[in-house]
């Protein structure tokens, strides 16, 4: 501590003292007290050994009264390289006259420490170690740990708040989370309750809000609204052949297509399975609602590839007009909507305005479809009969049950115009019960007079097909009627065979296994392969007339038709010609082979008691004249 230290002035008291002088005797007295009674620790030092102490020093670091005196100063320290470092900091300070203060760990007797806050200053700086050295200290530790436990108390705190924060953030940004995901699905909500799920187009609902505020303000503007309701042509026939994937998506793109005809203000809505209704929102007049729909025709008839086929699909469509037709949503959609009923009726792909005619027309169906419900019930609906006839050797080789109307007033009203209605209001059932149970009745009768034996061939619709107790019903029947299955064929169309095909595959198979006759009608029109129709425990297969209209001198149809009858052949089915009309359709059947014919040519439908005289002798059936109904 050679160097270091700077030694106690043992100067001032002694020197006094040695003066003599009796002020100075006084003051060292004083000067004594001062260092007795000093509430912090003081020790002089010179040439690095404690010269004197006071009683607080002492009792810091823990030394007896006086032992202290003459010990090396490096006793109060932790360790001889503390001390020398401790040294080379203050000895420089001491000897520029400055104080030294710091604090640091000072060692006790006992081994243990504290921690005091030091000040060290030269009695005389051109002599530090030599001069003597004044060192106050001050036990702090209690301070220290004070200040320790505040400091830590306040990391702690800090620590707490930062935690609480970070939480507070967390929750926070979940919550926002949560928020951003409700609105997510607020918005998703508020846009299906609007839209339609498959296309995206608005729904009923949002077009009724839409027409509601185009009509206001065409109302101010003075101006036309136009309503123009589309439904495709044909679809279900696409959607039940090829599956629902390529109707969705066919539907998207017809979607797609209606908005590209769109003009702003205008709105495009699918308010139905294949039904789609424009608003043209501020329009001049019918002239523009018919160049629209002309329009409309022309870009929703191009073909559509989807799923690797080429679509055709066309629209009718039906126009009423604001305010002309109408001033109110409900109003002038149902007289589009009646409009459209007319577009169709008039062999569809064509658009016709609302009118007096197409009101009355609504009118009639509306009453018919009320007239069809007590139908059965006043005995109105019969059959007829259409021979079909073997193509080879011309014997009559089954018989179709055709259904009629016989309504009061209108007369004779055909299955085209109420099987529709009947199959839209759920009365196909009953109705299609009816017919198969007055079909085998006739059978029954037939066969008793010694008719036949040729089968009586039934149409089913799809609607009846997809009824599960459909088999047994039929069993029920022809155990009734006491005929045998195979007495019975059931027609059903192509489109409907596709429809649903794990149910029709499994009433197919049910139905044939009973011995009844399974045959194929309106075939050509729907999108099966005759390959498909391999899975199917079919008989037959009865060519649509509209491919036999016109052969053999459209070539088109004279391939189809050979086509269908050839790859039939190989399936091993039997072929039939629907809407045989004439001896060159006939030769043109016979010379690729068809089966069977059914036509005009050889006989219309007719009531059964017409055809029992006409068929009574079946000897040469196609030389007979065909008989008005
Ligand atoms: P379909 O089963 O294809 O019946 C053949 C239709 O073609 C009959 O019309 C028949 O009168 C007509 N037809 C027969 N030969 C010729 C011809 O040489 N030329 C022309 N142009 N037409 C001919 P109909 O009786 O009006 O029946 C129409 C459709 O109504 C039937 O077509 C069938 O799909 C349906 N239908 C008839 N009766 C029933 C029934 O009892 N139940 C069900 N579900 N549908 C029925
Ligand atoms: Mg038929
Ligand atoms: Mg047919």
């Amino acid at each position: 501590m050679a160097h270091v230290q700077a030694e106690l002035a043992s100067a001032s008291a002694p020197e006094a003292h040695a003066r003599g002088d009796c002020s100075s005797g006084q003051l060292l007295l004083q000067y004594e007290a001062i260092l007795e009674n000093a509430s912090i620790g003081i020790a002089f030092t010179r040439d690095q050994r404690f010269e004197h102490v006071n009683p607080r020093f002492e009792e810091m670091v823990g030394w007896p009264h006086g032992a202290l005196t003459g010990q090396h100063g490096s006793v109060v320290w932790r360790s001889q390289e503390e001390y020398g470092a401790i040294g080379r900091r203050v000895g420089p300070l001491l000897a520029r006259g400055q104080s030294a203060d710091f604090e640091h760990e000072i060692a006790r007797r006992d081994g243990g420490t504290f921690i005091a806050r030091i000040r060290a200053k030269a009695v005389d700086p051109r002599q530090p170690v030599h001069g003597g050295t004044i060192w106050i200290v001050e036990d702090i530790t209690e301070h220290r740990r004070t200040v320790e436990a505040l400091r830590r108390a306040h990391d702690e705190l800090e620590k707490r708040v930062r935690e609480r924060t970070e939480a507070l953030a967390r929750a926070n940004s979940r919550l926002r989370d949560e928020i951003a995901v409700r609105e997510t699905a607020e918005r998703r909500i508020r846009h299906l309750a609007h839209h339609d799920v498959l296309t995206g187009l608005p729904n009923r609902r949002l077009l009724h809000k839409r027409l509601d505020l185009a009509l206001t303000a065409a109302r101010g503007g003075r101006c036309c609204v136009a309503v123009i309701f589309i439904d495709l042509d044909r679809f279900k026939t696409i959607n039940d052949s090829l599956g629902h994937t390529v109707g969705d998506a066919l539907l998207k793109a017809v979607a797609t297509r209606l908005t590209e005809v769109l003009r702003p203000g205008d709105t495009v809505s699918r308010v139905g399975g294949d039904e789609f209704v424009l608003i043209l929102g501020s329009t001049s007049g019918p002239d523009d609602a018919a160049a629209v729909s002309q329009r409309l025709l022309e870009h929703l008839s191009r073909p559509y590839e989807i799923g690797g086929y080429s679509l055709r699909v066309t629209p009718s469509l039906g126009i009423s007009v604001f305010p002309g037709d109408g001033e109110d949503p409900p109003t002038l959609l149902s007289r589009a909507d009646a409009a459209m009923y007319h577009a169709k009726a008039e062999g569809r792909q064509c658009f016709r305005f609302f009118t007096e005619e197409v009101q009355r027309a609504s009118t009639l169906r509306l009453q018919l479809e009320n007239e069809l419900h007590g139908a059965i019930a006043r005995g109105e609906l019969l059959l007829h009969y259409q021979p079909r006839f073997d193509l080879v050797d011309g014997t009559l080789s089954a018989v179709e049950a055709l259904v009629r109307w016989q309504h009061p007033r209108r007369g004779m009203v055909s299955p085209a115009e109420f099987i529709p209605l009947a199959e839209e209001t759920g009365l196909i059932q009953p109705i299609g019960d009816w017919v198969l149970r007055e079909a085998c009745r006739q059978q029954r009768r037939w066969r008793d007079l010694g008719f036949g034996p040729w089968p009586m061939a039934v149409n089913l619709s799809a609607r009846q097909f997809g009824s599960r107790d459909l088999t047994e019903s039929i069993r029920a029947i022809v155990a009734e009627a006491g005929i045998e299955p195979d007495a019975l064929e059931i027609e059903i169309t192509e489109s409907a065979l596709m429809h649903d095909t794990g149910q029709t595959l499994e009433t197919l198979r049910s139905l044939a296994a009973l011995g009844i006759r399974i045959s194929i009608d309106d075939f050509g029109t729907g999108y099966s392969s005759l390959a498909y129709l391999k899975r199917f425990p079919v008989h037959l297969l009865k060519i649509d007339r509209s491919f036999v209209r016109d052969i053999p001198s459209d070539a088109d149809d004279a391939t189809i038709v050979r086509a269908i009858a050839g790859l039939a052949r190989s399936l091993g089915l039997r072929v039939v010609a629907e809407g045989v009309e004439n001896r060159e359709q006939e030769r043109f059947l016979q010379g690729i082979g068809c089966d069977e014919g059914q036509g005009f040519l050889f006989a219309p439908p007719m009531p059964a008691s017409v055809f029992e005289r006409r068929f009574a002798c079946q000897a040469s059936p196609r030389q007979t004249v065909p008989v008005a109904d």
